[in-house]
């Protein structure tokens, strides 16, 4: 049974100052209308209802979308009070919303306390400040050192949203984003690789060649690399790549850039690959003829690959007839075994960069 359930309320553009090249809010959350306290109230008490002795052991209210603190205060207290009601009655067990960085400040922090805000989302994004100009973020990396401070401060779970592929990014750029989202040390990391969305400030720079969005192999690579620095600082990642919905994706309204329904498990194949590699890296080439790998049987169509690029790509790279990735239910997540080389006990164990 599923532990955990999130009420999500999305807050289109709401609040928002401004709109950066990439966001068409209306878009990524499926949703376009103004939402009003009634309206929380609304989609709280039906989803309550139907959650109803389905014993889910935490739920959650999440405001998704827009920048929820920059909304004037008295709409904040409008949207938050049903949901603050429904926290103090025992009904759901913590508030999330998302915001900018520079819609954080002092008040704000003990007005969201004294609401039983629990965690707060910020859309980062890059850390880099041209990309942050070109991107028409409206904010700097100093706003987002300071809203990360204050949040700690007051005592919130963290979490921090990150867009590699932004104008006037690069790997490089992009990394070094990784490096400082890790030295802030947040509670959960997500990231969206950028797409050129319809209706965006993206586009028409896309279509007069004023940006060149990252392919899939390019997004995928510097994802990995992202993972990765976050797996190795036990960070969570929360979210990899946009969610398919009906707006995204299906009619149309991805004009171009590195989008795939299945985006997470596109990287997290690539770090299998990586380390089935790396172990086959300590074996003697000579006379390869069958190898057998032993992954989670929950990772297993992970470690194979779409359409078991996995393996082909090991057949290929060390010309062996027969290569073998087998599931084991006994097997801790993200540990891979190389357990035969021509029939040969190995049992040489390695765990990948994941968290
Ligand atoms: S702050 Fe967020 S919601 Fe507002 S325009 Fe930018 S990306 Fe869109």
């Amino acid at each position: 049974m599923e532990r955990k359930k999130i009420i999500p309320i999305f807050v289109s553009h709401q609040g928002c100052p401004h709109t950066c090249v990439f966001c068409n809010q209306v878009k990524i959350t499926g949703k376009g209308s103004t939402v009003s306290g009634e309206m929380v109230y609304e989609i709280i008490h039906v989803a309550l209802s139907h959650m109803k002795g389905k014993g889910y052991k935490t739920i959650e209210v999440a405001f998704y979308g827009g920048s929820f603190t920059a909304l004037p205060l008295a709409e904040q207290a409008e949207l938050l009070q049903p949901v603050t009601e429904a926290l103090q009655a025992g009904k759901i067990s913590s508030i999330r919303l998302s915001t900018r960085p520079d819609a954080i400040n002092e008040t704000i922090c003990c007005f969201l306390k004294g609401k039983g805000v629990k965690t707060v989302e910020l859309g980062v994004q890059s850390m880099d400040d041209d990309v942050l100009q070109l991107s028409e973020r409206g904010h700097t990396r100093q706003h987002t050192f300071h809203a990360v401070r204050l949040l700690k401060a007051h005592g919130f779970e963290l979490g921090l949203q990150v867009m590699p592929g932004l104008p006037g990014a690069s790997f490089q750029s992009d990394w070094l984003t990784g490096k400082e989202i890790i030295a802030m040390d947040p509670d959960m990391v997500r990231i969206y690789p950028t797409l050129v969305l319809r209706d965006t400030k993206l586009e028409t720079m896309y279509q007069n060649g004023n940006y060149k969005p990252l392919n899939l192999q390019e997004a995928i690579d510097i994802c990995k690399k992202l993972v990765i620095l976050m797996g190795e600082a036990h960070i969570p990642v929360i979210r990899l790549g946009l969610q398919a919905s009906e707006q995204i994706g299906l009619q149309g309204d991805v004009i171009a850039g590195p989008f795939h329904p299945a985006f997470r498990q596109l990287v997290e194949s690539d770090i299998y690959r990586d380390d089935l590699n790396a172990l086959l890296e300590n074996v003697s080439h000579e006379a390869i003829e069958q190898v057998v790998f032993k992954v989670p049987m929950r990772e297993l169509s992970t470690a194979l690959g779409q359409k078991k690029s996995n393996v082909d790509y090991l057949k290929a790279q060390y010309s062996i007839k027969d290569v073998k990735i087998m599931g084991d239910h006994d097997l801790c997540p993200h540990t891979v075994v190389l357990q035969q080389v021509n029939g040969i006990e190995f049992n040489v164990e390695k765990k990948l960069p994941l968290y």
